[in-house]
């Protein structure tokens, strides 16, 4: 998907998700002539399979899934350089904050994201213990990435260091941090946020 050749048709073209895009970030994608400001200034670009400026072009093509399937919104660092950068006034950085949350919905193209993996284990922590649990992190992201042994090594000496705990208590105030989470989850529901 990622670098197959791209074929433009009706069919291939979903333009609903590019109206959803344009929802949540409440930038229009449409409003990009490609002048690449956007990307000459990004400090991620090099990391990017598709530098900012192309992750437009291809929305406007409706061709989310091939942004989807890459890496590039995961490597932005919401700095906001391109946003103020661009001529038209496109905000590139709510747009990629838009695409990792439609990403996250979607759970098809991108599952196979690490970046995805910890963010998502990440939030997991603070809703089960109320604050980050390193040790838990690092071993589940290990499993469901298939690296069993990474960073192996590293564990004894961050923990003969002070740095990682074997075990952890949950915060005392765990019930009002779930009370948070409901409510971000309602109003998801109700469209009050993103
Ligand atoms: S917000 Fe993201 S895409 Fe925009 S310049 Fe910063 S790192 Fe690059
Ligand atoms: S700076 Fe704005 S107009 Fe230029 S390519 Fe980037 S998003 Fe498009």
């Amino acid at each position: 998907m990622k670098h197959s050749k791209m074929q433009l048709s009706a069919e291939t073209m979903n333009l609903g998700f590019v109206k959803k895009v344009e929802l949540l970030s409440g930038s229009s994608v449409r409003r990009c002539f490609q002048c690449g400001k956007c990307s000459a200034g990004c400090p991620m670009r090099s990391f990017m399979e598709h530098p900012p400026n192309r992750v437009v072009r291809l929305l406007q093509l409706g061709q989310y899934e091939r942004v989807l399937a890459g890496r590039s919104i995961w490597y932005c660092a919401s700095c906001e350089t391109c946003s103020t950068r661009c001529p038209n006034k496109v905000d590139l950085a709510a747009i990629m904050d838009a695409l990792r949350k439609l990403s996250w919905d979607a759970q098809g193209p991108s599952k196979e994201s690490y970046v995805q993996l910890a963010n998502r284990l990440f939030i997991e922590n603070i809703r089960t213990y109320g604050r980050q649990y390193e040790m838990r992190l690092a071993a589940v992201f290990n499993v469901k990435s298939g690296q069993f042994l990474k960073d192996l090594m590293l564990g004894p000496k961050l923990i003969t260091r002070g740095k990682l705990r074997m075990f952890h208590q949950k915060n005392r105030n765990i019930g009002e941090i779930e009370k948070i989470f409901s409510r971000i989850e309602e109003m998801r529901k109700n469209g009050e946020a993103p």
